[in-house]
């Protein structure tokens, strides 16, 4: 079981070892100034500078704890940068809060029912803030005492005898504590910390003692580093974690490594509600703080109004996170009725939502996002290649232009070029087809196609 488990964890860091360069790697944040507004060209972003400057309103006001249970939908056109706007807002709140990507149609899966897989996707993006309190006690080691008992051979009980600059108390020690204690070695003369709440013990090193504590005579001083003469510190620990893995971790029949895997599967609800309980107890005690970090759904178009009504319910609890949707539908067909209204979601809970446009970008603006992406794939490519590549994006659609990057990069290395050339985007654009021109195949060759 115990092998079974190893060989699961290693398999998952064989797999996060290959790299792979995502569509949006090159987005490092929403390229905003101190005062929020758009730079030009920032952190990977370019143009777009109206929802760029909204993602940026969005953003205070999460930091400042405002927007919880809110949405915003991101509408546009294809390609008009919703799903980067999405990740550089996650990327500028920074690794505490949590962020959940999701595809509309990902909750159509066989293993968990459509509400339970939002619940998860929510519960992902809600962060606990855990604060613990340990005390440290730090001093130089004046004597050690270990008992052990009679017949067993293992340790049981123990004194040590710490001195600080000021005074000499005696610790009496568990086995968890003498433990630690015979793992590190610790003789008399030797400076060492104790956290009182793990038993873990911390020798300082050598160099470090001899560094501070040598005197002017060469001879070791008899005294340690003990702040202010105390002889206790406090030290917080903060743990921060999504109430999703709080579930997991607790559920019985899935256990942590569930995480690693993550097969997590259905989590029973009574789990769900006795952590809600548990929580809300930490919070009243300021033992936990809530983060309620960001669930970004895109082809919002594909969830049905069962998913639609659940999510406006959702928003409505106390500890919500702020559901940022995109689309680039117009007036559609709402799935699971015969209704149809903007962007395919329900008007009720469309009310509820801020809504972002995005434009269509510039000639200008193709340029600088194609020459940006060059460089993320660290591809070389020449002046009029990029040229031809921009009217590419023109003509057919930017997310076209961006896949014959590495291709045009792929076909210029087989002929040992350092640089891309124009007819190497030539040639690859005519080996792959864009949407546009396949549909034109389809057309003039359908006979011969299956149906
Ligand atoms: P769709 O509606 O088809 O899902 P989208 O609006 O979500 O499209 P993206 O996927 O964000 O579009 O954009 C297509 C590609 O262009 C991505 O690789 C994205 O990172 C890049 N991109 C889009 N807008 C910008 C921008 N303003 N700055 C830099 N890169 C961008």
């Amino acid at each position: 079981m115990a092998s079974l488990a190893a060989a699961q964890v290693q398999e998952v860091r064989s797999i996060t070892r290959i790299e792979r360069i995502g569509a949006h790697s090159h987005i490092r944040g929403l390229g905003l100034d101190d005062a929020l507004e758009p730079r030009a060209i920032s952190q990977g972003m370019v143009g777009q500078k109206m929802a760029r400057k909204a993602a940026g309103v969005i953003l205070q006001m999460i930091r400042e704890g405002k927007i919880a249970g809110r949405a915003v939908l991101l509408a546009g056109q294809p390609g008009t940068g919703k799903t980067a706007i999405a990740m550089g807002l996650a990327q500028a709140l920074g690794p505490d809060t949590p962020f959940t990507s999701m595809a509309g149609s990902e909750i159509y899966s066989l293993e968990m029912s459509k509400t339970e897989a939002l619940t998860q996707s929510i519960r992902k993006s809600i962060g606990i803030r855990i604060k613990e309190e340990s005390e440290i006690i730090e001093g130089e080691v004046v004597e050690v005492m270990v008992e052990r008992s009679a017949g067993g051979g293992g340790a049981r009980s123990g004194r040590l005898t710490l001195k600080t600059t000021d005074m000499e108390t005696n610790y009496d020690m568990g086995t968890k504590m003498i433990d630690s204690l015979l793992k590190e070695k610790v003789q008399a003369g030797d400076v060492i910390t104790i956290d009182k709440a793990t038993g873990k013990i911390n020798k300082l090193g050598r160099s470090f003692a001899r560094a501070r504590d040598y005197d002017a005579t060469g001879q070791q001083a008899r005294f340690v580093q003990c702040p202010e003469g105390e002889l206790q510190k406090r030290k917080e620990v903060v743990h921060t974690v999504t109430l999703h893995e709080v579930d997991v971790i607790n559920s019985r029949t899935h256990g942590f490594l569930a995480l690693f895997s993550g097969d997590t599967g259905e989590i029973k609800s009574e789990i769900r509600e006795q952590i809600n309980s548990k929580v809300a107890e930490w919070r009243e005690e300021g033992k936990a703080e809530m983060i309620p970090g960001v669930l970004f759904i895109d082809e919002a178009h594909m969830l049905d109004i069962e998913c639609f009504s659940f999510l406006n319910r959702a928003l409505e609890s106390e500890t919500a996170p702020v559901v940022i949707m995109a689309t680039n539908r117009g007036i559609t067909r709402i799935r699971g009725t015969n209704y149809k209204s903007p962007h395919g979601i329900p008007l009720d809970l469309l009310d509820r939502m801020i809504i972002v446009p995005t434009t269509p970008y510039s000639h200008q603006e193709l340029r600088e996002i194609l020459n940006i992406r060059c460089e993320e794939e660290d591809c070389q490519m020449s002046a009029d290649a990029l040229t031809v590549l921009t009217r590419v994006a023109t003509e057919t659609s930017l997310r076209y232009a961006i896949q014959l990057i590495t291709t045009a990069s792929l076909v210029a290395k087989r002929r040992k070029a350092s640089e891309v050339s124009m007819e190497d985007v030539k040639k690859v654009y005519s080996l792959f087809l864009d949407e546009h021109r396949s549909e034109q195949f389809l057309k003039e060759y359908q006979d011969e196609f299956m149906f």
